[in-house]
């Protein structure tokens, strides 16, 4: 058995940890990191394409690997929002956005989630260790370092841990550290299609009784589809035959983009609402999914997360400037307080927004459509809204700002 010290250890090689990886061996000279996952570094058979905001991108440039994503993304130049009642026909438009949210700026790129994670495994390379597939068993937090065991007989070490291993935490488990949740008892369905007519860069975003159907823009004559489903209604689209699938779907999309083929299979993704009680513990940061897990209605989960990575990278590169133990409390406390009100504020809105729109009472239509309309029509707080949602606030992470670290 043999101890390995390192500055830095994560547990997660998703698009989070992965990303994580990036930003501290990319600024810190020298650093030692490890990364390890359950599971073999490769891109995985996922068919999600994310919706990745403004701050966000700005991020992924200043790490330098925006250039190989962007050549794979395609921007999102107007959302439009409706709300139907169950079997309507037409389906009148309440919200709409249209533009950029600086000069050149589109509000947000769709990004398939295997390009995020091949560009990123490639950019972390050789700058970390990659120990994978690899189990942990343990973990424990000392005076100077924190300790981490393998299944494999070793023992890791470093002043801090970082875990970015997605909804279910096993180290977050191990941390004591509790999660509020609520099953939505819906799941998240996905697919790509190719299609008759062009997009033109337009997000569309149905709410129905169900839940929300999005169509968003991919490269070419191409959409990535996600819809709120119940788990069994999930299950059925999942086994559908391509041509049954792509006729449930034009309807439900109501024609907007002509003929549709579906292009990949169908997948589907239990949805729940989930934050974690503590961002931090003993030498430990949580981020990502580890951290919280939001409705994908607004496409924010990774937003979030990657701007969690923002700002824990710069809380600990500080940190070291200084010459502090940046897995102290005290250092942690610091991207605790940065990170836990704005991921409560948007599972707030996201999980009202679920509540609010996935029903088909006349009363409740009635009023949010009046609500969307007013949005819509009142620029300021339209404006702020999508700042927000952009990941563009003025107190942002220095990442999301554009400037290194
Ligand atoms: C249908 C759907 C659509 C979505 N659309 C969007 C969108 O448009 N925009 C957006 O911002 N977000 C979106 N999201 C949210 C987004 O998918 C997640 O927030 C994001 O994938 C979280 O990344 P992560 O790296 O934190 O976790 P994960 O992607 O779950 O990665 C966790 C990693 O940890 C590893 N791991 C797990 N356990 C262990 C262990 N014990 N030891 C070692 N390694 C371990 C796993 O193998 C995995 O590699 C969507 C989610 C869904 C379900």
């Amino acid at each position: 058995m043999s101890d390995d010290l390192y500055d830095v250890i994560i547990v997660g090689g998703g698009p989070v940890g992965l990303a994580q990886a990036l930003a501290l061996s990319r600024f810190q000279q020298g650093l030692r990191v490890a990364l390890l996952d359950r599971r073999p570094f490769t891109v995985p058979d996922d068919k999600r394409a994310f919706a990745l905001a403004a701050g966000v991108k700005r991020v992924l440039e200043t790490l330098g690997v925006w250039s190989a994503i962007g050549a794979e993304a395609e921007p999102i130049r107007a959302m439009k929002i409706t709300d139907s009642g169950q079997g309507d026909l037409s389906r009148p438009v309440f919200l709409t956005f249209e533009g950029d949210v600086a000069p050149g700026e589109p509000y947000a790129h769709m990004v398939a989630n295997r390009v995020l994670t091949r560009v990123l495994l490639e950019a972390v390379g050789s700058r970390v260790e990659l120990i994978a597939p690899i189990d942990i068993t343990g973990y424990t937090a000392g005076a100077a370092s924190a300790s981490l065991s393998l299944k494999d007989g070793r023992t890791l070490k470093a002043p801090l841990i970082i875990a970015a291993d997605g909804a279910m935490s096993a180290l977050r488990n191990m941390a004591g550290i509790g999660v509020v949740q609520h099953d939505y008892r819906q799941s998240g369905v996905v697919t790509t299609i190719a299609h008759e007519l062009p997009h033109e860069g337009t997000a569309y975003e149905h709410f129905r009784p169900a839940g929300p159907f999005a169509s968003l823009p991919l490269p070419g004559n191409r959409s990535s589809l996600v819809w709120t489903e119940s788990t069994e209604e999930a299950a059925r689209l999942k086994a559908l035959p391509p041509d049954q699938a792509a006729a449930e779907i034009e309807a439900a999309m109501g024609s907007s983009l002509g003929r549709v083929t579906v292009e990949e299979g169908i997948q589907a993704f239990p949805l729940r609402l989930q934050l974690a009680r503590e961002f931090t513990g003993p030498r430990l940061a949580l981020i990502g999914d580890a951290a919280h897990v939001v409705h994908p209605l607004a496409g924010q989960g990774l937003n979030l997360g990657l701007k969690d990575v923002a700002a824990l990278a710069e809380t600990v590169v500080d940190a070291m400037r200084l010459g502090l133990d940046h897995g102290s409390a005290d250092v942690l406390e610091r991207y605790q307080r940065w990170r836990s009100l704005d991921t409560a504020l948007m599972a707030a809105v996201t999980d009202n927004l679920n509540r609010l729109f996935s029903n088909d009472l006349a009363p409740v239509r009635a009023v949010r459509d009046i609500g969307l309309g007013l949005v819509d029509r009142l620029a300021p707080i339209k404006s702020a809204l999508i700042t927000r949602a952009a990941g563009l606030e003025a107190n942002g992470p220095r990442l999301t700002r554009g400037l290194p670290l």
